[in-house]
């Protein structure tokens, strides 16, 4: 190995592969049987249970946990999947410390909740690693509908339309399935390719054709969906990203987070990613967060994220910014960049100390330098290519209800559509309910 995280510039293999592969492994490794039973056993069995309230897909966190306790993990598994079908990507990327675990009675009263999150994999992993899908179609109703994007909203729509006994059709602009399931999501949350086994897991129910490669707008129009399905879904996501409005921001080495983190993700061989000895991430949510923590586990020297405004304003939960602290990051708040150093390649970022005044925001006047050869935008995505008969609300498509737009026919949901947070689980809520509406609109 030639490089090191002293090495100049952006290189790959800053660290040997055994670290690599240390660095990246489970970050809450899998319970054995044993362990799963003493979680389980510290469960309540609320009544009333406020982790379901929690929860965006009102899984009955409950009833599935005692059936863990009573050595039947593949019900516990059905009861997850009845509500939320990405249950097996759920359980290892939802923040569950601000959803479920959050609420848990057992947090308020010790501290410590119940670990829904690893409960929740454990019954997950155990059905689907027995390869068993324990759900089959209606039988069939002769609609059609097309979904455009194989997110996680996308997927869980065409799901439950497949369930009704509708033939879906899923336009997918990528060449693989599960969106940022497959493409986003930190590397060590999701080891394994699991994204892609729970894609093939899913379309056991049948009934769903993948057209992988197809993209609304250049290869689809919405008039064209209206005329050859049904009912249309929208679960397109977001694939624009903000700019960030500092000089140099087109220097070499200035880099959309999302864009790094999806190389990361497709990569054979981590030790193939370059990533710059000091490396700054703008932006302050959970892309900021897997930029940076994953470009420390890479190798980087030193790696900061830059928020403009304070700790507590930041997206990203304790939990987050407790994990990043953890792994070497530095974090820099109420600070703006202002320009982007360098001659060709960048070489810093010209950073001033921010003032918030309620919601506006204003420098100082007071600058620093902070020494990068890699600037990783973080600042969030925008919604890019939405058909233009779509009504707009926020920046993204408006809709009412279970995802209604305004369109008769149209539906849309997840990161792409208004109302609700940006996260998996949401996004699998909405794909599920707007399914219930399309299919009660259908069967009128
Ligand atoms: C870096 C990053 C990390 C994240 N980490 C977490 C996390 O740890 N936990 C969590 O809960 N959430 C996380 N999120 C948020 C979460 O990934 C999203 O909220 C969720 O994926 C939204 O699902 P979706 O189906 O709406 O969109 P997406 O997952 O974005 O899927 C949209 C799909 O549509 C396709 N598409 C786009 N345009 C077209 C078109 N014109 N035609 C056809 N197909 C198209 C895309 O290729 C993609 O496959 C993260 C997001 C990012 C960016
Ligand atoms: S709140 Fe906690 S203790 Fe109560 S049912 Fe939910 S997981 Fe169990």
């Amino acid at each position: 190995m030639t490089n090191s995280p002293f090495t100049p510039g952006i290189a790959p293999a800053r660290l040997d592969p055994a670290a690599l592969d240390a660095n990246f492994s489970d970050l809450h490794p899998p319970l054995d049987d044993h362990e799963a039973l003493v979680a389980a056993d510290r469960c309540y069995f609320c009544h009333d249970a406020p982790c379901i309230t929690a929860c965006p897909t009102s899984i009955d966190i409950p009833l599935f946990i005692r059936q863990i306790a009573t050595g039947t993990p593949e019900a516990a598994a059905k009861t997850i999947f009845d509500q939320n079908i990405l249950g097996g990507m759920c359980a290892r990327v939802c923040p569950t410390e601000t959803l479920c675990e959050e609420a848990c009675v057992r947090e308020a009263a010790e501290g410590k909740p119940v670990e829904i999150g690893r409960l929740q994999r454990y019954a997950t992993d155990t059905l689907m690693e027995a390869g068993l899908h324990p759900y089959t179609r209606a039988p069939a109703t002769g609609k059609k509908v097309a979904v455009v994007g194989a997110g996680p909203a996308g997927l869980a729509c065409a799901h439950r339309l497949a369930m009704h006994g509708h033939d879906v059709t899923i336009f997918e602009a990528k060449p693989k399935g599960g969106g940022l399931n497959e493409y986003g999501i930190a590397y060590y949350k999701t080891v394994g390719g699991f994204a892609g086994a729970e894609v093939d897991w899913l379309m056991k129910i049948g009934g769903i054709t993948m057209e992988t490669g197809k993209a609304l707008g250049p290869d689809l129009t919405l008039e064209s969906l209206r005329d050859g399905f049904d009912a249309v879904f929208l679960g397109m996501g977001l694939q624009g990203v903000n700019a960030l409005r500092a000089n140099g921001e087109t220097r070499e080495g200035v880099e959309d987070a999302v864009e790094f983190i999806e190389d990361l993700r497709q990569t054979g061989d981590l030790g193939l990613l370059p990533v710059g000895r000091n490396v700054v991430v703008i932006g302050g949510g959970m892309t900021a967060i897997d930029a940076a923590v994953q470009s420390k586990l890479l190798g980087a020297e030193t790696v900061t994220i830059l928020y403009r405004r304070g700790r507590d304003a930041m997206p990203a939960s304790t939990y987050e910014q407790d994990l990043a602290a953890s792994r070497g990051v530095r974090f820099v708040f109420n600070a703006m960049p202002v320009e982007i150093l360098g001659n060709g390649a960048v070489t810093g970022v010209r950073v001033e100390y921010t003032r918030s005044e309620g919601k506006s925001l204003t420098g100082t006047g007071e600058t620093f330098d902070i020494p990068a050869d890699q600037v990783l935008k973080a600042i969030g995505q925008t919604l890019e290519g939405a058909p233009e008969a779509l009504q707009l609300a926020g920046g993204k498509i408006a809709v009412t209800g279970a995802g209604r737009t305004s369109v008769a026919g149209v539906w849309a949901g997840g990161d792409c559509a208004s109302g609700g947070e940006d996260l998996t689980v949401t996004a699998v809520a909405e794909g599920r309910d707007a399914a219930e509406d399309i299919h009660a609109s259908l069967m009128d």
